[in-house]
């Protein structure tokens, strides 16, 4: 039943129509939103005037995206590149747009892609895929539950069909490990999910498996995600076992371009990189072995639409550095690094148009992205590493010479 602006905002104030229910009575989404922002605005007192401005059609926005949207928020988003990257089957050469409001995030990430360019471009390699759900069954001993670790080992084939019956895409590729704590079974299920990042996917098809692994061993699961996937968390596990892409990029930076363009030596960025993104962070327990994957991952996913939450993943990894006769040897680690190019928030237009700068959008494209991911946590990485040995070389040279 569709009632006019004034009728609906009437209904809202007198409780007679809740916040979320705008969408039933409004002409459309859009309209929808443009009341809720209104009625928040004179709740709050408010003046909601620029997230009020926007492009984006929340007709779809609001099935898929998000309850209750009033507007949109704006994030500056800038380029850096072109970065240069060699993968197993081809070289890419591209701009990548990040959003941000860190100032210098991007002049020190393009400095970074200057200095890749300048070596010849970074080898990427995404060494494992992966996306996992983890539900916790209980049983009623632990005899009970290594039974079970048992029947589910030997029922992969059965669970593997049922898994696959829900998704045209996805893979069920293993499951392990399975952990057994006291009457508590933990199971990892894991994916290959295409062009999606794929939690939406892996839980369902993980449900269904959960359903019938309760049926046929009279358990039952008391959450269909344990933390034990690990989604959203920093853990020891995805680092190990990985989780979404696991990637890694390196290269080889000649010494002139080492003092030329980083102002430094491979020497120092050594020492750095031991003393702060090894020591320092066994020191404080940190799964971030690196200086700031955290900041890159989180621009460049702001720009394309993956989910925000997951910079928490993708801020795990490890830098190295390594000193060869003045040449630099430099690498990133992602270990969990959930992307897509289908899916969630990578259908938003703005994500699209950020996506098609890469042209990564769509199917067959997320390896791609996610190798121009980790280059451009390389391109940053590098070059926040190097400013600090710079100040610390010139910190030593000022020492020397006193
Ligand atoms: P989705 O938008 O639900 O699904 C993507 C779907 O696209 C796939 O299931 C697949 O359908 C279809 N598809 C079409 N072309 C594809 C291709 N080339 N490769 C792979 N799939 C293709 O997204 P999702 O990736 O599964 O999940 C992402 C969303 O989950 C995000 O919005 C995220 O915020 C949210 N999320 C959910 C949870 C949770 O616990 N449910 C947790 C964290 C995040 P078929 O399966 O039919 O093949």
């Amino acid at each position: 039943m569709n009632l006019n602006k004034k009728e609906i905002l009437d209904k809202l104030e007198s409780g007679e129509i809740k916040l979320h229910q705008i969408e039933k009575y409004a002409e459309n989404a859009n309209e929808a939103t443009d009341i809720r922002r209104e009625f928040i605005s004179t709740q709050t007192n408010t003046d909601l005037e620029n997230i009020g401005k926007y492009s984006i059609d929340m007709t779809d926005t609001v099935k898929k995206n998000i309850e209750n949207p009033i507007g949109t928020i704006q994030i500056p988003v800038g380029v850096v590149g072109p970065v240069k990257i060699n993968t197993d089957d081809e070289t890419i050469e591209t701009y990548a747009p990040m959003a941000t409001t860190e100032g210098a995030l991007l002049a020190s990430v393009n400095r970074g892609c200057s200095v890749i360019r300048n070596s010849g471009g970074c080898n990427v390699s995404i060494v494992s895929d992966q996306m996992t759900r983890a539900p916790v069954f209980k049983t009623n001993s632990v005899f009970e539950s290594e039974k079970l670790k048992t029947w589910i080992q030997n029922n992969f084939d059965k669970l593997k069909e049922i898994a696959e019956s829900t998704t045209s895409h996805g893979k069920l590729l293993k499951i392990d490990p399975i952990s057994i704590v006291g009457h508590y079974v933990y199971a990892r299920f894991v994916f290959n999910t295409g062009d999606s990042m794929g939690m939406n996917m892996v839980t369902i098809a993980t449900e269904q498996c959960a359903n019938y692994i309760s049926k046929e061993n009279d358990v039952h699961a008391v959450a269909l995600s344990s933390n034990y996937c690990v989604d959203k968390k920093p853990s020891a596990l995805n680092l190990i076992e990985g989780r979404g892409k696991s990637i890694v990029a390196e290269i080889t930076v000649p010494k002139e371009i080492v003092e030329k363009t980083l102002k430094t030596t491979a020497e120092a960025i050594v020492e750095v990189n031991y003393a702060k993104n090894f020591i320092g962070s066994a020191l404080s327990g940190s799964y971030g072995y690196n200086a700031h994957f955290a900041n890159m991952v989180a621009a460049i996913f702001l720009a394309t639409g993956q989910d925000p939450a997951h910079v928490v993943e993708g801020s795990i990894g490890i830098t190295s550095a390594e000193n060869n006769n003045g040449d630099l040897y430099f690498s990133i680690t992602l270990p969990d690094l959930p992307v897509a190019t289908v899916g969630g928030g990578t259908r938003m237009e703005t994500a699209i148009e950020s996506l098609n700068i890469m042209d990564c959008k769509g199917s067959g494209k997320v390896h791609r992205y996610a190798s121009i991911v980790a280059s451009i946590v390389l391109a940053g990485e590098l070059s926040l590493v190097a400013a600090l040995s710079a100040g610390h070389l010139a910190r030593a040279h000022k020492q020397l010479g006193r």
